[in-house]
């Protein structure tokens, strides 16, 4: 039976931090405030995988008072979150996502993103979406104060016995 799961996710652009989105740091004036390294597609593609296995989410998972996360790499979140599906005996069919920016230039850095996030989720590429796109100058993704990411994420989950509750 095939689960889906949605994340969504968001952080502030500041000033003298790196930027990091799809696992790839990418050059830029500014980067994304929070306790890791704050990777909002790796944040909402990780939300998706366990809201996919009605975990609960990165947040509660991962909470941002933990010093261990600080400035962590958020390929172990979706690490962790394909961990749960194999222990479901799940599967990961496919994800997709999208990044909203005003600026960097995402689409130079989507190829080595879907690599990135396979790799970490143990799927093939091809299996990974990545999109980006504007937000056409409106609100705070318009004025490059934030950058926005969404996901869902289809897993496969095997059926439960006959007679099983759930
Ligand atoms: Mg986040």
């Amino acid at each position: 039976m095939v689960h889906v799961g949605i994340g969504y996710d968001v952080h502030a652009l500041v000033e003298g931090r790196r930027l990091f989105l799809g696992g790839v740091e990418i050059p830029h004036t500014h980067g994304l405030e929070g306790h890791s390294d704050a990777d909002a597609l790796l944040h909402a593609i990780t939300d998706a995988v366990l809201g996919a296995v009605g975990e609960v989410d990165i947040g509660h998972l991962f909470p941002n008072t933990e010093p261990a996360w600080r400035d962590a790499p958020s390929r172990i979140f979706l690490e962790e979150a394909a961990r749960r599906v194999t222990a479901r005996g799940g599967r990961i069919v496919n994800i997709d996502a999208s990044l909203v920016a005003e600026s960097p230039k995402i689409f130079p850095h989507i190829a080595q993103m879907k690599e990135r996030i396979a790799s970490a989720l143990g799927i093939h590429p091809g299996k990974v979406g990545v999109k980006a796109t504007t937000n056409e100058r409106m609100g705070f993704v318009g004025r490059r104060e934030g950058i926005a990411a969404m996901a869902v994420a289809a897993v496969d989950i095997p059926e439960a016995m006959p007679g099983a509750t759930h």
